[in-house]
């Protein structure tokens, strides 16, 4: 048989596809590509925001539209969260939530022999161990995502994320050096861990999140160890100095701000204030100089007033971020923001957004510009496109270079000689 697997949102997300795909390769499928005809569709839906829920909707009717002959798979953070919601579905013959995904093929078999749809969506458990097929290769080629952990305990006031994912659980690290092994053996030599609230990794185990790092930063064969999403609190003195000590580790840090007003973050209850947040990023600047600072930042949260809005606005451009991800607030059922009052019109926070990424323009702008003239080390990784290769640095700036060489895998040294047109800059590879 084959199929197909359709993968909306987050690298966790793409992670567990990518597990969906070798279990199923294992038990004698192909999986196609998901605009190719396939046997079975498999929707792996996301639902931080009302528009992930509806793309993952369009999917899913789509998929059977297209293809009536076929079965369609809906699994993923909607159906887990929302499970009824999922099954108003009519279109999906099969709904699992995160804890059933390995008993895909078993129950593929069971819908063909019964022909009556099948819904296995049971619900996290507080103590539930961490679960969940392991990962031998991924779909790019010098970079792998590894998950190490999964579940939050925060409950930020909009986020709908720990309904979806349950509480906080840690692989195991045996099992992550195994599977980083693995990875390193496909020829990855540069791993991103990943995780739902990555930097708590290790409150459910009694290791740390240095732990894991540490790990991966020992490995052979793997040169770069890059992080996921991470909480600013975690953060403390002691962990940074950790990280400090992981010398394959990549100076480049997402760390979810969301405001940088005070009184929206406590609304929002983040647990840390602007100021903190401040102070983190010059210890992390001190601790790593050539380091760069990325970050999410929500406008348009309930309450948020024209001053807390330029006060957030304002704060952003004072830590000089080197890339903002702006998120209009996007009201989740059953979380608590959704009942506070002071919900803004979708106009404010289109406005809102508009001058967040405007800003976030000018701060990638200004960051390209201060690497012209600077020799830059680039992990060079897709295949060229008329000469001209595409990579990283460790601090995740995008380089372009035009070479006759294969460049694809290797890290080399370019001269950076402008701003490029698209969300990079441009280089020339420097004789050896
Ligand atoms: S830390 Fe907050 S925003 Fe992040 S997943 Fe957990 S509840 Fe959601």
């Amino acid at each position: 048989m084959n199929a197909a697997i359709y993968t909306l949102g987050c690298k966790v997300n793409q992670y567990e596809s990518q597990a969906l795909r070798e279990l199923l390769e294992r038990e004698g499928f192909s999986v196609v590509a998901p605009d190719e005809d396939a046997d079975v569709y498999i929707v792996n839906s996301c639902t931080v925001t009302a528009v992930a829920d509806q793309k993952t909707r369009q999917r899913v009717r789509r998929c059977k539209r297209e293809h009536p002959d076929s079965i369609v798979v809906l699994t993923g953070c909607m159906a887990q969260a929302f499970p009824k919601d999922a099954e108003a579905l009519p279109e999906a013959d099969i709904i699992l939530g995160h804890r059933s995904q390995a008993q895909l093929p078993a129950l593929l078999a069971e819908y063909q022999k019964f022909g009556k749809r099948v819904v296995r969506v049971p619900a996290h458990e507080s103590k539930e161990p961490f679960t969940g097929a392991r990962i031998t290769t991924f779909d790019e080629r010098t970079r792998a995502c590894v998950k190490i952990e999964d579940g939050c305990n925060r409950f930020c006031s909009y986020c709908v994320i720990p309904y979806a994912r349950g509480r906080v659980r840690s692989k195991p690290l045996e099992e992550l050096k195994a599977e980083l092994e693995a990875v390193a053996a496909k020829g990855y030599r540069e791993v991103v861990l990943i995780g739902i609230n990555l930097s708590a990794y290790g409150q459910d185990s009694g290791k740390t999140f240095p732990d894991a790092v540490r790990l991966a930063n020992s490995i052979d064969g793997i040169d770069r160890v890059r992080l996921g999403s991470l909480e600013p609190d975690h953060l403390t003195d002691a962990v940074i100095d950790a990280l400090a000590g992981c010398e394959k580790l990549c100076g480049q840090f997402h760390i979810s701000l969301q405001s940088g007003c005070d009184r929206t973050l406590k609304r929002m209850n983040r647990r840390y204030t602007a100021a903190e947040y401040r102070a983190l990023a010059q210890k992390l600047r001190a601790a790593f100089p050539d380091c760069t600072l990325t970050t999410d930042v929500m406008v348009g949260f309930c309450g948020e007033t024209d001053d807390d809005f330029e006060e957030s606005l304002r704060f952003m451009e004072s830590i000089g971020f080197e890339k903002l991800h702006v998120f209009p607030y996007s009201v989740r059922e059953g979380t608590k923001a959704a009942a506070l009052p002071g919900h803004l019109p979708k106009r404010v926070k289109d406005e809102r957004a508009a001058r967040m990424l405007q800003l976030g323009d000018e701060l990638r702008k200004r960051f390209f510009t201060s690497q012209i003239g600077q020799t830059v080390r680039v992990l060079f990784e897709s295949a060229p496109k008329e000469g001209v290769y595409t990579g990283y640095t460790a601090n995740y700036l995008p380089v372009q270079a035009k070479s006759d060489e294969d460049l694809c895998g290797k890290e080399i040294a370019v001269r950076v000689t402008g701003v490029g047109n698209g969300d990079c800059v441009i280089g020339t590879v420097c004789e050896n």
